[in-house]
């Protein structure tokens, strides 16, 4: 398993992740499990007509994204909250460090959440003498093992029980167990400790609801509840696109979030802030900050690419794909793996730094089938590879113009075809071989995992001739 967070590096990665069997152990668990209870019950009838319902949400709230956004900014303003905007990772971060200037703010607890994980928070609050630490259980393990999560909503897909019962044993003084649930009741006692004496909690936000500027984020632990409700100040910090503008339209998605995440109806817990706690309220923080994340996303906005703003990251095209199902999430060396992060990752990183991903794909379309707002993941990894290919040396683009130009020309097409075949025979008599099983360099590289298939005897073309022509 690798922790490498280079994109550049998939295929590298690949090929560690393929020889390690209890990942593969883990992934047949994880994915198979996830994807199984999504298909029984986004199979059910009513579930079809809130995906539909779902993508409409979606595709008109980017449509009306700046508005909607300035709207989110007053109301959370008039509820008594603080809205910063942050253009890159670097601002996000120095946003909360001002933050935590301010209200000298030494100690946090901290709910899931993705965005944090993009800005790379945690090192920055490390690196400034804060302390703080994960309370969703999947990440809290991953803080503790020093890692990164491998999937958008399971953070620790990537790891068996046994790993998980190694590491608490190792790293915590657990008292040996195989029980999953003595294991959590373990990490849940230290928790406790972390809530009660944290100066501050953070959050995601899995939706903005822009008409009452309300934040929403869905858990099945309760340490959402817990992080965002207890200690005195709450930072929220989420990506520009979460925003959808009514009540409404977030009861449709918090519907299909859960159901293709997790495969469940409904979500254990759903919390919404709107704000500090009002003055008649018993509880709730004292002060809330809103961070609203660009980082790329402006650049996004607008293209061909607008409608992978639509995901809800509710990981269901990682679950269903066949390679994040062999390799995965750390191989992506991104935190957003799978197909959609095969989008995202190169166009909020930059295409140069993830060329691999758009490749990490049979282009079999299992992703679009699962995502419930219905995002044509394999179209958007075929124009990202148009523009790679765009940009790539002028050796390869006459290469592949002149394949193209063969296979749509029939005369040079069987010409070519038959000068290959008794190439490729006499290289294999000149190898002693009886068949070309492996090319030559500079062709190598592609029979490094895979045998060249032999020429048949006779071309279709041929045989057709033969066979069918009169
Ligand atoms: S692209 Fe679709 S299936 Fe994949 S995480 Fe986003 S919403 Fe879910």
């Amino acid at each position: 398993m690798t922790t490498d967070m280079n994109p550049n590096k998939f295929n590298e990665h690949a090929i560690i992740a393929l020889d390690d069997i209890q990942l593969g152990t883990a992934l047949r668990r994880g994915t198979g499990n996830a994807d199984g209870r999504r298909r029984e019950v986004m199979g059910e009838v009513e579930t079809k007509a809130l995906r539909q319902q779902g993508r409409g949400a979606k595709l008109r709230a980017l449509a009306d994204l700046p508005d909607l956004l300035e709207k989110m900014e007053r109301n959370v303003i008039k509820n008594g909250g603080h809205v910063l905007w942050a253009t890159d990772a670097a601002e996000a971060n120095q946003h909360v460090l001002d933050i935590c200037g301010k209200h000298n703010l030494k100690r946090g607890v901290k709910s899931k959440s993705m965005a944090t994980e993009e800005i790379g928070l945690l090192p920055v609050l490390e690196a400034n003498g804060i302390r703080m630490i994960e309370t969703d259980l999947g990440e809290y393990i991953v803080q503790i093992n020093e890692s990164h999560p491998s999937h958008i909503v399971m953070p620790v897909m990537h790891m068996t029980k046994e790993q998980v019962r190694d590491l608490f044993v190792e790293k915590l003084d657990m008292p040996l167990t195989d029980e999953a649930k003595e294991m959590t009741a373990f990490a849940r006692k230290l928790l406790r400790e972390e809530f009660l004496n944290a100066d501050f909690g953070m959050s995601g936000g899995n939706f903005m609801i822009a008409e009452t500027g309300t934040v929403a984020i869905v858990t099945n632990e309760g340490n959402g509840r817990l992080s965002t409700g207890l200690p005195p100040v709450h930072i929220a910090v989420v990506g520009i696109e979460k925003i959808v503008p009514t009540w409404e339209d977030f009861a449709t998605l918090v519907q299909l979030l859960p159901r293709s995440a997790t495969g469940h109806r409904m979500t254990t817990y759903v919390n919404t802030f709107s704000g500090p706690a009002r003055p008649e309220e018993p509880d709730g923080p004292e002060e809330f900050y809103l961070i609203l994340v660009d980082n790329g996303r402006t650049n996004i906005y607008g293209t061909e690419y607008t409608e992978a703003l639509a995901c809800i990251r509710c990981g269901a095209c990682l679950n269903a794909c066949p390679v994040y199902q062999h390799v995965g999430g750390h191989t992506y060396g991104s935190v957003y793996s799978g197909p959609i992060g095969a989008i995202i990752t190169p166009l909020l990183q930059g295409k140069e730094n993830a060329e691999p991903l758009p490749f990490a794909s049979s282009l079999c379309g299992a992703c679009k089938q699962a995502c419930p707002v219905d995002i044509n993941i394999p179209d958007m990894l075929l124009k990202l590879r148009r523009d790679l290919e765009d940009e790539q040396e002028p050796i390869w683009k006459i290469g592949l113009k002149s394949w193209g130009f063969g296979n749509s020309h029939p005369l040079l097409y069987e010409v070519g075809g038959k000068v290959a075949s008794l190439a490729t025979r006499a290289i294999s008599q000149t190898m002693g071989e009886d068949k070309l099983n492996k090319l030559p360099y500079p062709l190598s590289g592609w029979t490094d995992y895979r045998d060249f298939p032999s020429f048949a005897d006779q071309s279709f073309h041929a045989w057709w001739r033969h066979n069918r022509s009169s």
